[in-house]
């Protein structure tokens, strides 16, 4: 299968990594000169255990230079979709499918309005990564990865995909409603990632004290009655799920906490503010969410010396 990544960070890299030691044709594809200089000239570098392994793929930064794929996997951050989806566009062969399985609500929206809806498969990982720098990732853990059509139209290439991400030792599984697991996901997100990223502490902490732990409760609160106004029941152990993750992840930042600790922009729009943003809709206040996602906003856009 001709594949190509948009977006080869830490996560296009290491999904890039297994494909392409599986036998895949895979294109990565990412703006970060230095990044595509190394992976070209050194291999792309992936950390399993402390042990680097290094793999000969083939990447760019010209966005010109077009290899038509089956499949594109956009594995930007949630800022950038919009750019990713008109790339993702030039890359598609006529019968070719997209990928994500970035955090966030809307991604698969935003594609889906560059895209034909029904090329479009949206999904979540349990996988994680960390760049070490140009050419260089870290494998920093491994889950299920879970896949559905976004327009929940059947297409038979969608096996095939799961087939292949298994074939590379992805273990991935079809969902028949991809929506809720995205919700599910996301509100993982909207417990845990935020209130890390203001405070500085490591995910495991968010229960160590009862105030830390009542704010988590009230974000993912507010998340699942907006949710259920969405038309998505969340299940009533979700909270409980939270907690499970973060002791689970329990000596990681979070993601948006590295964006913040190295004052990268920070996926808080597509998070908590998605949260915010679907509240307004339906003439909800979420007034712990809001006051979340200002906060992050005024860190992000106050960034001084080293900003990205
Ligand atoms: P990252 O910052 O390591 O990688 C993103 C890459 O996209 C960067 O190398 C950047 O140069 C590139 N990029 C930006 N704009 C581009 C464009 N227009 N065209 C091509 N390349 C572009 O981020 P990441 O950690 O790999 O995360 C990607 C997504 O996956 C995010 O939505 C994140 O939340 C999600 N995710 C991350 C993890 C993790 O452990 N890192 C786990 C699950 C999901």
């Amino acid at each position: 299968m001709d594949i190509t990544f948009i977006g080869s960070g830490a996560m296009g890299g290491l999904f890039g990594y297994f494909l392409a030691r599986s036998g895949q044709n895979v294109f990565l594809m990412d703006i970060w000169e230095d990044h595509v200089s190394a992976i070209n000239s050194q291999g792309l570098g992936v950390e399993f255990d402390g042990k680097i392994n290094r793999m000969d793929i083939p990447a760019s930064s010209d966005m010109n230079d077009i290899r038509k794929s089956d499949l594109v996997i956009i594995f930007v951050k949630s800022t950038q979709t919009e750019q990713a989806a008109v790339q993702a566009l030039k890359y598609l062969k006529d019968e070719g499918l997209v990928l994500t399985l970035q955090n966030g609500m809307g991604n698969a929206d935003k594609i889906s309005q560059v895209v034909h809806p029904d090329k479009v498969i949206a999904g979540t990982t349990s996988h994680g990564a960390t760049i070490l720098g140009p050419g260089l990732i870290r494998h920093a853990g491994a889950g299920p990865t879970l896949i559905g059509m976004w327009s929940e139209k059947n297409n038979t290439e969608l096996a095939t995909v799961k087939n292949v991400f298994c074939n590379a030792g992805i273990d991935t599984r079809i969902e028949d409603n991809i929506h809720l697991i995205i919700w599910k996901k996301l509100i993982i997100n909207v417990g845990i990632n935020a209130i890390t990223a203001l405070t500085g502490i490591k995910n495991g902490k968010i229960m160590d004290s009862p105030p830390t732990g009542e704010l988590v409760r009230m974000v993912v609160k507010e998340a699942c009655d907006v949710a259920l106004a969405h038309g998505m029941k969340l299940p009533d152990d979700i909270v409980d799920q939270v907690f499970t993750i973060a002791t689970a992840t329990g000596l990681n930042r979070s993601s948006m906490g590295q964006d913040v600790d190295h004052k990268r922009l920070t996926e808080i729009d597509a998070i908590n503010g998605a949260i915010v943003s679907l509240a307004q809709k339906k003439g909800m206040r979420v007034p712990a969410n809001q006051t979340l996602t200002a906060l992050v906003q005024t860190l992000q856009t106050n960034y001084k010396e080293g900003e990205k």
